[in-house]
């Protein structure tokens, strides 16, 4: 008879290493079996957010190396650009691969197998959990789920995707602004929201991302528009490459007795901004010493702040049906808002003051349109 593990976690990716990381640091006695379907770890991923007073210290809690911080960040399009000091916070950038190895290796020693295999179905019998692989069978007391496999039913706003295809590239000659993040950095686009995002790393290398938010994205088509983008800077020389379709939708996952659903599948990704690693890393960090079972899963689901998910809902309608619009909202959004509220509020920390200063300065117009299509859906 094989042996049935306390806990099954699907997916050795962001949610799951950040879970493990910290639950870990309080929960020894459980015997654990990661499942991850790839083989070896992908240099194909760069992780931001913000950090300063008001929010969880991800950096130091999670034991993060950046590999840039940036106090500057810049907005623009064709006719203006907003451009912002953000001190006393920062926009910090991850290497993706160097978060997982790190992370991993945190917990490495204290969880007692990891397979290399692809999970093929999860269902329940006799009050236990069983774990199809490509490769075995495997029987659990609870499962933890990263895996991105959310239902229609499960999403509780408009879909939009956020997709992008970005290049670390090295110039041969200096080009960048190494202290300014531009997180967007618009294109007149009718159909759907367009954007340039750059990372700097030096005056002469920065990660550029074409990005959309879109219903239907075609990675193909920003394919050949990130190229033309990347030729726009001159010669240069592609290090390496990243892009992924994600969506951004209000996620609210069905809850299941020994089963709990993390990362974007567990409604952790923020609609309004494809961000994820706040929500995760905010949410791992308040864990509670309490071991994960069948009895304790509740106090550990994931739960979003209602308010945030109404303002997102909005935002997300106003995406939808006017996309036109989309640089417009963003720019007025940094322009006027105050800079520290405007980030605890994508951070997932807005205190009351910070949401009042959020609404005043949306445009009202644009946002009630949104409300009115929010109570049509
Ligand atoms: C290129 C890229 C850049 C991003 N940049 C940012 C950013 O700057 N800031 C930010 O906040 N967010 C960013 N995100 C979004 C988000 O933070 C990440 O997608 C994050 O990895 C989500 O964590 P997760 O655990 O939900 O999913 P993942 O990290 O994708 O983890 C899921 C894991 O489950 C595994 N898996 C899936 N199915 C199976 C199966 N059947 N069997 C076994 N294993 C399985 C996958 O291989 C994966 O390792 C980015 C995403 C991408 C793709």
């Amino acid at each position: 008879m094989k042996r049935t593990y306390d806990l099954i976690v699907i997916g050795a990716g962001l949610s799951s290493l950040m879970f493990l990381n910290q639950y870990l640091k309080k929960n020894n006695y459980q015997s654990i079996l990661l499942l991850e379907q790839k083989k070896t770890a992908n240099n194909d991923q760069t992780f931001c957010i913000w950090e300063g007073p008001g929010l969880p210290n991800i950096t130091e809690e999670f034991q993060l190396k950046p590999k840039k911080i940036w106090k500057k960040i810049v907005l623009n399009n064709l006719n203006y650009e907003v451009k912002k000091n953000i001190y006393p916070y920062n926009y910090v950038c991850f290497d993706g691969k160097e978060v997982l190895e790190s992370l991993f290796k945190s917990f490495s020693k204290k969880i007692t197998n990891l397979k290399k295999e692809i999970v093929t179905k999860v269902y329940c019998k006799d009050d236990i959990q069983i774990v199809t692989t490509d490769n075995s069978v495997y029987f659990g007391k609870v499962v933890v789920d990263s895996r991105n496999n959310f239902q229609k039913h499960e999403i509780k706003s408009a879909l939009v995707c956020q997709a992008f295809v970005g290049s670390e590239i090295e110039l041969t000659q200096d080009r960048f602004k190494p202290d300014e993040v531009t997180l967007m950095s618009f294109k007149q686009n009718d159909d759907q929201v367009e954007f340039t995002y750059i990372l700097p790393f030096s005056k002469q290398r920065a990660l550029v991302e074409t990005t959309v938010f879109s219903v239907a994205p075609c990675l193909e088509s920003i394919e050949k528009i990130h190229k033309v983008v990347l030729e726009n800077f001159g010669a240069y020389e592609e290090v390496r490459q990243e892009k992924a379709i994600l969506p951004m939708a209000v996620i609210s996952p069905i809850e299941e007795k020994r089963i709990l659903k993390i990362g974007i599948g567990g409604g952790m990704m923020r609609a309004s901004s494809g961000y994820s690693m706040r929500r995760i890393g905010n949410w791992a960090l308040r864990l509670k010493s309490d071991e994960l079972s069948e009895k304790s899963i509740s106090i550990f689901r994931y739960r979003s702040n209602k308010c945030l998910n109404y303002l997102d809902k909005i935002f997300l309608n106003v995406i939808l049906k006017y996309p036109e619009k989309g640089p417009y909202l963003f720019m007025k959004l940094f322009r006027r808002a105050k800079i520290s509220s405007l980030i605890r509020f994508l951070s997932d920390t807005p205190k009351g003051i910070d949401l009042i200063n959020i609404l005043l300065c949306m445009p009202k117009r644009l946002m009630l349109k949104g409300l009115i299509e929010k109570k049509n859906d």
